[in-house]
């Protein structure tokens, strides 16, 4: 006659396996999380580097455009006195910084050029990254929003399990259920009962006693003569 206990402990089992499954894709959230917020922060970082790109050559603008200002200015200065100036010496220096001036502006005007070419493919370039940085930021919120919600739904599956798990045990003797247990809780991470295949332990593969699998044809649940995992075989 088949042992009583050997369905209660294979819906036991069943149980216990899926909440351990679940169990164990809970622990690999947090490194997904984690993963995520490190993608974001790069993706933050990406977008203000290149927004920062074409500050930095705006402020050089700028200062390009303070700089022929500043010359201009010195030079119209210089003009206006070079009218009030009686030594020729002095006029002629004058005259110089003006031509000096204007070479100087001359310069900066040409910088000036490459500066705008410049800054305007460094905004082209910014907007782009922005963009898409942005659609990836979306992307990545969405799964971690999603993964926040799965390790909710997975915990809250794991309680009730927890909570519905006496109920099931309840069906098992005793004795049984101490062994059982204790290969549950085993670090090898494998089903404590498992089914006689071919003349060999499911968990182990070694092949069991006659005796064993006399008892087993028998409907009992027998432990494994070589690893002492449970066994039962199907009987008709
Ligand atoms: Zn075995």
């Amino acid at each position: 006659m088949t042992d009583p206990s050997l369905e209660a402990l294979l819906i036991l089992q069943e149980a216990d396996l899926r909440r351990k499954g679940m169990e164990q894709r809970l622990q690999l959230l947090p490194k997904e999380m984690d993963a995520i917020i490190a993608r974001r922060d790069k993706l933050n970082a990406a977008t203000a580097a290149a927004a920062d790109a074409v500050k930095k050559e705006e402020l050089a603008i700028k200062s390009s455009e303070a700089e022929i200002a500043r010359l201009t200015a010195d030079s119209q200065k210089l003009q206006q006195q070079s009218a009030l100036v009686k030594k020729n010496n002095e006029y002629q220096a004058m005259l110089a910084q003006i031509a000096d001036n204007k070479r100087k502006i001359g310069e900066i005007e040409e910088e000036l050029i490459l500066k705008l070419d410049l800054v305007a493919e460094l905004k082209e370039k910014a907007e782009k990254i922005k963009r898409s940085n942005a659609l990836e930021l979306r992307n990545a919120r969405t799964e971690f929003e999603e993964l926040l919600a799965f390790s909710k739904t997975v915990k809250a599956e794991i309680d009730q399990a927890l909570k519905d798990r006496p109920v099931l045990a309840a069906n098992v003797r005793d004795e049984l259920l101490t062994t059982y247990n204790r290969l549950l809780k085993g670090k090898d991470n494998t089903p404590p009962l498992t089914e006689l295949d071919n003349g060999c332990c499911g968990n182990c593969h070694m092949r069991v006693t006659l005796q064993t699998a006399n008892e087993l044809s028998k409907g009992k649940i027998e432990h494994c003569d070589n690893c002492q995992h449970l066994l039962y075989a199907k009987t008709e």
